[in-house]
């Protein structure tokens, strides 16, 4: 009865609000694939996969087409052996990790139905809610500072505000929006926009200033360990990689040459298989941890929700595209301003 019998895929295109600028690029749209994972007794259990070119080289028409090769990979086989799914899922960490996660998501969330246990208490059940901090995209002074002002006021503590194109600006926007929002954390993201010596700049400069940054992330291009290294021993801010830490591989090695105080793992470019190992290896090694997305919906979103909740290994959780959205609410989690909570069943 808990036996796989078919895998769907289908592509769902949301809108953004508004358009929402990082360093060097801006997005419009998410073209993200609805997996479902259908069960023999007719359980369908739901993951979704939000692809990105930018970060892990994934093409949608591409994923899309994997939808029959993924049925025949795990066709057969029992969700209540969900670690057997999670290992033939492995095989797509380096093509297809969007995919990976969604399928890995679906079968824990069919085994779930089946069993009547919320997939965050099936992976540890380590919190019962979280809180998510809320992201400002690039755009002039005066609009990041009004947007941090009204999300600051909506009840959003921590701030997530990219940079990455500009120093003396990014500098300036900074101090700007410290003011503005006394009492407030800040996620500074440069998304790979700097050099490492800008980024020493920047940071000291910022530091200078008061400013309360608690995480800095990727700073520097993803394969520049050796920047991120001289960062992370010149910058008065934790130093964060994220678009260089996709797989368990990537964190090890990051770890291992003293790259970073901080992973943001996403479970678009790690699934929950490589995500649990990252969770451990950081634990071990004392390593500090964060949670982000893509361009999820609230169907995504839940994925993480799930996670974080469950494994409660995250001092910061960035889990706000649902939000940017145009999409109706379908995550089996409520929301409550800032708070995050995965249901009970
Ligand atoms: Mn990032």
């Amino acid at each position: 009865m808990c036996e796989i019998v078919d895998v769907t895929f289908d592509l769902k295109t949301y809108e953004y609000s508004e358009p929402f600028r990082i360093a060097n690029n801006v997005e419009d749209k998410a073209d993200n694939i609805e997996v479902k994972v259908h069960l023999k007794d007719g359980t369908v259990g739901v993951g979704e996969a939000s692809s990105s070119y930018r970060v892990n080289g994934e093409k949608v028409p591409a994923l899309l087409a994997l939808q029959d090769t993924v049925k025949e990979m795990i066709s057969g086989e029992d969700v209540r052996n969900y670690k057997r799914i999670f290992d033939i899922m492995d095989g797509l960490s380096r093509t297809a990790p969007s995919v990976k996660a969604a399928v890995q998501y679906a079968t824990l969330d069919a085994l779930s139905i089946v069993i009547g246990v919320p997939v965050y208490q099936i992976l540890g059940g380590n919190k019962s809610k979280i809180h998510t901090d809320k992201t400002i995209g690039i755009d002039t002074i005066d609009i990041m500072v009004e947007k941090a002002r009204k999300t600051f006021n909506e009840g959003f503590k921590t701030l997530k505000i990219k940079i990455g194109e500009n120093l003396k600006e990014d500098i300036e926007k900074m101090i700007a929006i410290s003011e503005a929002t006394p009492g407030a954390f800040y996620i500074v993201d440069a998304n790979q926009g700097y050099t490492a010596k800008t980024a020493i700049q920047f940071a000291k400069s910022v530091y200078a200033q008061n400013v309360n940054v608690v995480v800095f992330e990727q700073p520097v291009m993803w394969n520049d360990l050796d920047g991120l290294k001289l960062l992370r021993y010149n910058s008065p801010f934790p130093i964060a990689a994220d678009e260089s830490a996709k797989t368990r591989h990537d964190v090890y090695a990051l770890i291992r040459n003293e790259c970073v105080d901080f992973v943001n793992i996403k479970l678009m470019k790690s699934g929950l298989s490589d995500a649990l190992s990252i969770v451990e290896l950081a634990k071990t090694t004392n390593i500090g941890l964060m949670i982000g997305c893509m361009g999820e919906s609230s169907v995504g979103i839940n994925q993480s929700v799930h996670f974080a909740a469950g494994t409660g290994a995250f001092a910061y959780h960035d889990l706000d595209s649902h939000m940017m959205l145009k999409a109706e609410f379908r995550g089996k989690f409520k929301q409550e301003g800032d708070t995050l909570i995965p249901n009970v069943q």
